[in-house]
């Protein structure tokens, strides 16, 4: 309902740019062109009561950020409305994707040869994380850590496996804590991997900690961080990583205070109207 009403009104402000002013100095082409004079970004018809209304029942921290510097907050917005088709899909405890949901583009990391360190044969990830990919494994060897990928793309039959694999060692609810359900592991994006050992003692060696530090700038962010359990649905997985674009990390780090379960929250009630919103994206 609230998205209809911003819809509606973000209508409204466009709505005077089709009357052309009596005896004015500016042609209708100019006024076209010309920013709403309550829009907060030039690219948007949105106030600072619209975005206010597009962050409700957000934190309050994370509203006040927005609010504080709503342009910044638009301007990345725009980088992550050109980002190719369910790249901020939700993909948790109460969101599932479809049985049949494939990624059209996943590329087989083998073909980076002995560059990379592959766990297992059969890794792949969608194209569109492959660049900010190769720029971290070798901005990492240059620092004089080896980054090795342990899990990528899954399934959805192979998570159905996997999941009652766990169920069968751990039963029911430790299964529930540690592993996915078919549908609701960001895995079936093809734009998360696992790196290294894949247990909590990576959080602790130096591949670990350099991810810790220095995988947002290449657009991968920490799904299930320390403590956050409650939000996330998740125990701590210091190893697990979704790329989410270089504009996305930056956006949930300014902020969505680094929870990237909030920020994929929000782009999915907000992000059909920020784009409806946006006179610039095509
Ligand atoms: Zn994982």
């Amino acid at each position: 309902m609230v998205l209809a009403t911003v819809l509606a009104m973000t209508g409204c402000a466009d709505g005077n740019t089709d009357h052309p002013t009596a005896g004015g100095g500016v042609t209708d082409e100019a006024a076209e062109q010309a920013p709403s004079p309550s829009a907060v970004h030039p690219d948007f018809s949105l106030t600072a009561d619209d975005l206010d209304m597009l962050t409700d029942g957000m934190p309050p921290e994370i509203r006040a950020r927005i609010a504080d510097r709503p342009t910044v907050f638009l301007e990345r917005a725009k980088d992550l409305l050109a980002l190719p088709e369910m790249i901020l899909a939700r993909a948790d405890k109460q969101t599932r994707l479809p049985a049949d949901f494939e990624p059209a583009d996943l590329v087989d990391l083998a073909r980076y040869g002995d560059r990379w360190i592959l766990n297992r044969e059969g890794l792949s990830l969608r194209a569109p994380v492959i660049p900010d990919l190769a720029a971290m494994i070798e901005a990492a060897r240059l620092d004089g850590i080896l980054l090795d990928i342990s899990s990528s793309y899954r399934s959805y039959d192979y998570q159905d496996r996997l999941f009652a694999y766990w169920v069968d060692q751990l039963g029911q609810e430790e299964a529930e804590r540690v592993s996915a359900r078919p549908g609701t592991s960001q895995h079936q994006l093809g734009t998360t991997m696992d790196f290294g050992s894949v247990s909590e003692e990576f959080a602790d060696v130096p591949a670990g900690r350099w991810l810790a530090a220095h995988a947002w700038r290449f657009g991968f962010s920490l799904s299930y961080p320390d403590g956050m359990e409650s939000i996330t649905g998740y125990a701590y997985e210091p190893w697990h990583f979704r790329w989410i674009s270089r504009a996305g990390t930056a956006m949930e780090r300014e902020f969505f205070g680094g929870v990237q379960q909030y920020f994929i929250e929000f782009w999915e009630s907000a992000g059909p109207t920020l784009a409806g919103a946006c006179t610039a994206c095509s």
